[in-house]
């Protein structure tokens, strides 16, 4: 078979190997395994040794043992169904070998008399006499079976045998693969290269060597591709050329001036770096990161006015209509008179809808605010400049290319997260855009107080709640997650709301994921609206709306979530002025190291720290929330592990950025690892 690149030899399909035909393809495929390369990654667990040859008088009953003898003499039964049976020696003992399904000439052939044969299989014990029915190996040549092999953990329908031979296969026939890393790279893992590092990884010897240069290296591949892919998209969007926009100094005073608050230092160095991306000629598509409550919406409208004032429209997107439109409110407030703003709801008479359609392709309207449907084919604007998406952490690198593509080469693209992540993951998760963060925390702002309670102790949370109440406030409770089961949640939820409505009549409601959009929006205004004092809730409640006068939070069963996921629930209170608590519910006493997560929590009020920490406990899994999203997952990297590695792929991906070195040389390297084929229409 001739390839056109010798990596394509590892991209081919599974039928491309021998022994593998449909039934092995579709197996495999299963287990996500679809071509030579991804079967590469699939680690032995331990291995078998058939080194070892036993003699017959030493051999162990139950165990898989090698052992060399001669056939003796040949037992076929005339009757059907009996096994046949091969009587076998060596200088120790006797030993039969028992045959089901087999045909006679088979048995002749593979077992002649008097020769020396060798054979591995499990030792058993019939009538005092050792047996092996139907051994694993058998042959003349003892070299093919006093080998080590490898055990994978297997998919079912699959032998090891076979899934040796077919890795065996792929070892073997290993492109030789021109190196991508440079000279110096390579020497930290002592010029290991990718073809000695693949065959070592599958090297029984080296199963779980972590640290070893071989592993490292291969561990280094994989973060550089992943840094490569974002990085070469982040250098595209720069290039696109675009009209730029200019900052208005009237404009963020009109702002500024009615606010009795004084930006942080962080809004304002954010600010900066927004107006010099929309100053620029190259197009923006940047992040603004920061913490639940950090202030990124007023940024969000400071920077938008200039945009407006230097003739474009703004689109801003929220998750949630109750999001969009706090937004909007903010806006409206804000904004000077002669500024045009619309809020496209989903709720409006249609009549409005249209006459907002209408406006926005004629360019009466400045700016809009809305869900997702602000972007519906059917919307044109006049002169989008300007695109923000408010919580979006959600989003892969592939839909956030395809949102940075719709505006147009003269629309700017501003993404907000209040989701912070370790340091060392930012490159993989945001590495395709600019990044700006808001790590202040506005100084008027209490440090929300937090509590471990047992649950036998909900005595003193309600009497703690019933004064809470007294003084006007207002308290989320988040039931359990007791099962991965939506339908045991939602139980669990009711029950609550039923005993929290018996001891607080008329004050309590309900929010479980059963209950559909509208309602749960009509849900939500109430208790903003101060209709009800508690909010039973399972689902975590919208990230981003700005409840001041909720000051309470009580998650129940604290130990089924993440560490930053407790964080941003707590993050929901506190907004207002009066003394903000999180009460964290646990059914049993806690562990020491439960305690310390919780400690944690209870210390610091800094989402990048506390995500820093829960990811050393709890490791990299989905701690985040990003699985759903395509963000990458690592085959051998480990973010914590290999943190020195995301470190220096950083380093080097910076230095080809400032140095505007091409990607090039990496080519293979990116066509082989590349999950989410995006370098296809880039390289
Ligand atoms: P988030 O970053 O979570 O989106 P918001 O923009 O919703 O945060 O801001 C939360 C609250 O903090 C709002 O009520 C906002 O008016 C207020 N706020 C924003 N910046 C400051 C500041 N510098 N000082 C005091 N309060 C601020
Ligand atoms: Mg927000």
């Amino acid at each position: 078979m001739k390839y056109k690149n010798n990596y394509d030899y590892l991209l081919a399909d599974l039928t491309k190997l021998n022994g593998v035909g449909e039934k092995t393809m579709n197996i495999l495929k299963k287990k996500k395994i679809n071509n030579i390369f991804d079967l590469l990654w699939r680690l032995p667990k331990s291995y078998t040794d058939r080194t070892l040859v036993s003699k017959v008088c030493d051999l162990q009953i139950g165990e898989v043992q090698t052992i060399r003898v001669a056939p003796l003499k040949y037992q076929f039964p005339r009757v059907r169904n009996l096994p046949n049976k091969v009587n076998c020696l060596d200088e120790t003992g006797k030993i039969d070998c028992i045959f089901f399904n087999s045909h006679e000439g088979y048995v002749r052939k593979i077992l002649p008399l008097n020769e020396e044969v060798t054979i591995n299989g499990k030792i058993s014990n019939y009538k005092g006499r050792y047996q092996i029915t139907n051994p694993t190996y058998i042959s003349q040549d003892s070299s093919l079976i006093e080998t080590i092999d490898n055990k994978y953990s297997l998919t079912e329908g699959i032998t090891e045998k076979t899934y040796n031979k077919i890795i065996n296969q792929i070892l073997k026939k290993l492109p030789i693969l021109e190196e991508w890393h440079n000279k110096e790279i390579l020497r930290i893992f002592d010029n290991e290269s990718w073809n000695d590092a693949i065959i070592k990884l599958h090297n029984p010897k080296n199963i779980e060597n972590y640290k070893s240069n071989f592993y490292k290296r291969l561990a280094y591949d994989e973060i550089l591709a992943s840094f490569l892919v974002n990085s070469e998209i982040r250098r595209k969007i720069k290039k696109i050329k675009k009209v730029s926009k200019t900052f208005n100094q009237k404009a963020y005073n009109t702002i500024v001036d009615q606010l009795n608050f004084n930006l942080t230092n962080d809004q304002k160095k954010s600010l900066t770096e927004i107006n010099k991306d929309l100053n620029s000629k190259s197009k923006m598509f940047r992040l603004l990161q920061g913490d639940v409550g950090s202030g990124k919406t007023i940024v969000a409208l400071i920077s938008s006015l200039s945009v407006i004032n230097s003739g474009f429209q703004v689109a801003l997107m929220a998750p949630t209509e109750i999001l969009a439109r706090q937004h909007y409110a903010l806006a409206q407030k804000l904004f000077p008179e002669n500024i045009n703003i619309e809020l496209l709801s989903s709720k409006s008479e249609n009549i409005e809808k249209k006459r907002i359609v209408k406006e926005l392709e004629n360019n009466k309207i400045d700016m809009v605010f809305g869900t997702h449907a602000i972007f519906q084919k059917k919307i044109i604007f006049a002169k989008l400049g300007y695109i923000i998406i408010d919580e979006q952490h959600k989003f892969g690198v592939r839909q956030r290319k395809l949102l940075s593509d719709k505006g147009g080469d003269n629309c700017d693209v501003l993404l907000m997260s209040a989701t912070p992540i370790p340091r060392t993951l930012t490159m993989s998760v945001y590495g395709d855009m600019d990044v700006s963060i808001i790590r202040e925390k506005p100084n008027n702002r209490k440090e929300v107080k937090t509590y471990s309670k047992l649950e036998s102790k909900i005595d003193d949370v309600i009497k703690f709640v019933k004064k809470e109440i007294k003084e006007g406030n207002q308290i989320f409770w988040v039931c359990p997650l007791i099962e991965e089961s939506k339908k045991i949640d939602h139980q669990s939820s009711v029950t609550k709301y039923k005993f929290l409505n018996k001891i607080f009549p008329n004050k309590v409601a309900l929010l479980h994921g059963k209950i559909d959009i509208e309602e749960k929006e009509k849900i939500l205004n109430n208790f903003l609206n101060k209709k009800f004092s508690i909010l039973v809730s399972t689902t975590i409640i919208e990230v981003g709306i700005d409840f001041p006068n909720a000051n309470v939070i009580i998650i129940e069963n604290a130990n089924k979530f993440g560490l930053s996921q407790l964080h941003q629930l707590r993050g929901r209170v506190g907004r207002g002025i009066k003394q903000a608590s999180c009460i964290l519910m646990f059914k049993t006493n806690l562990s020491i190291n439960a305690k310390k997560r919780i400690n944690i929590l209870k210390n610091s009020n800094d989402g990048f720290e506390i995500s820093e920490e829960d990811m050393k406990l709890r490791g990299f899994g989905d701690i985040l929330g990003f699985k759903q999203s395509g963000v990458k997952n690592f085959k051998l990297a480990d973010p914590i592990q290999n943190e020195d590695l995301f470190l220096l792929a950083e380093k080097e991906i910076k230095k080809m950025e400032d140095e505007n070195l091409s990607i090039e040389k990496y080519k293979t390297l990116l066509k082989l690892y590349d999950q989410a084929d995006i370098i296809n229409y880039i390289v």
